[in-house]
């Protein structure tokens, strides 16, 4: 990559880490990224699903090709102490999206740069709100796919604690499906004295808690993974007052669509037959309030896409780096478009750090010694992660263009 290139590119990731923006309010970052693409002779497409950009390159005949990024920041107080560190308040880039949007930008300066060597179109798609994974979904109900081309295949590349030069990269599920419930429990409030005259909701969240946590044990086969976790239980102010509600906020994570099905109608059968258990006189409320399908790579198209990235960081640098209980809405895109979907992890962590490192036990090790993304100290390398991010994502759209 030419060394002009780069230093814009550095440019562009210290700005966006210093000027972070939460979910739907992505304005600036989206500004940044529509002139970039602007001036490198994209069709740009602004405020799509609130704050989304679409940019698209046509280049004659031949396949059409998706790149995605997210845009935002997280409500986290920066504790990093680099000089470019968050210059707003309790809001900080510590997913690393800003790096995502960076990359993503270099890919569609290189892809531009190099048109006389492919043909085809590139689209580059950057999202709001993947934090809340309501973002993908807000573009494609935005009409995204009736603006844009419908590509033949989705791409993209989330940045993680593993060494920056290495590429995670895994054929089906790869990010759990998640699922964000709150359960409203009613009861009927009293007096503390006189639980005769009550039906207490407390009683009836604690049984709600301890039977949910039967669904894994027992529902899920033993080569399936679930989790389900009661993240908060809250109810009543006083010692000696029955409160009238209850109210459980749940996350759910599947990798297997049949068993999320299944995960999700225990967890319903479960709360409703413990509301009747209990004489409740309303029926439980059960809202889901964030949910996103599990990330299912494309086996075909990883294979096909393995070699371009064994190109940018050498084949062994490419590693399976198993299934990931933290998710991510990109999968609601290729959906979407019906187009498979191949979604890899960049390595942003200082090599340095694993210096002696080389069996997969030691290199997990290490890993969970670092501050990892959501964390605020998360602090992924400027380089190689940006170049090697550049470079993948090109590559792996060079591989599926003519
Ligand atoms: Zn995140
Ligand atoms: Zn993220």
């Amino acid at each position: 990559m030419e060394t002009e290139l780069v230093e814009r590119l550095r440019g562009v990731y210290r700005d966006l880490h210093a000027h972070p923006e939460l979910s739907f309010q992505e304005r600036r970052t989206a500004g940044v990224a529509a002139t970039w693409l602007q001036e490198l002779g994209y069709e740009v497409i602004e405020s799509v699903g609130t704050t989304g950009v679409a940019g698209v390159l046509h280049n004659g005949a031949g396949p059409t090709v998706l790149l995605r990024a997210d845009m935002d920041a997280l409500p986290v107080e920066e504790a990093t102490g680099l000089p470019y560190a968050s210059e707003v308040d309790g809001v900080m880039h510590a997913c690393g999206h800003d790096m995502h949007v960076t990359c993503l930008l270099g890919a569609a300066a290189v892809l531009a740069d190099s048109r006389g060597e492919w043909s085809g179109t590139v689209t580059v798609v950057l999202q709001p709100a993947e934090e809340l994974a309501q973002g993908a979904a807000a573009m494609v109900a935005d009409r995204l796919f009736e603006r844009i081309p419908r590509p033949d295949v989705v791409l993209g590349q989330h940045v993680a604690p593993i060494p920056a030069g290495v590429i995670g990269l895994r054929p089906g599920p790869a990010f759990a499906a998640t699922d964000s419930l709150r359960v409203t429990l009613h009861g009927a409030g009293g007096h503390g004295s006189r639980p005769e005259t009550t039906v207490d909701p407390v009683v009836m969240a604690a049984a709600t808690v301890l039977r949910l946590q039967g669904i894994v044990a027992r529902e899920v086969s033993g080569n399936d993974t679930a989790v389900v976790t009661v993240g908060a239980l809250n109810a009543g102010t006083k010692n000696n007052i029955i409160p009238d509600d209850a109210e459980l906020l749940l996350s759910v994570r599947t990798f297997d669509p049949a068993v999320r099905t299944r995960v999700l109608a225990a967890i319903e059968r479960i709360v409703r037959a413990e509301a009747q258990a209990s004489g409740a006189p309303e029926e439980p409320r059960i809202e889901a309030t964030e949910s996103a399908p599990a990330v299912i790579n494309d086996p075909a198209a990883v294979e096909r896409t393995r070699g371009a990235l064994a190109r940018v960081v050498g084949a062994e640098r490419v590693i399976d780096p198993g299934p990931v209980t933290g998710s991510e809405d990109v999968g609601v895109l290729a959906a979407a478009a019906g187009a498979p979907l191949v979604f890899w992890l960049l390595g942003g962590a200082d090599p340095a750090a694993f210096v002696g490192a080389s069996s997969p036990q030691e290199l997990a090790r290490v890993v969970a010694g670092l501050p990892s993304n959501h964390s605020p100290r998360y602090a992924p390398v400027e380089e190689p992660t940006i170049g090697v991010g550049v470079a993948a994502l090109s590559a792996a759209a060079r591989q599926w263009l003519a």
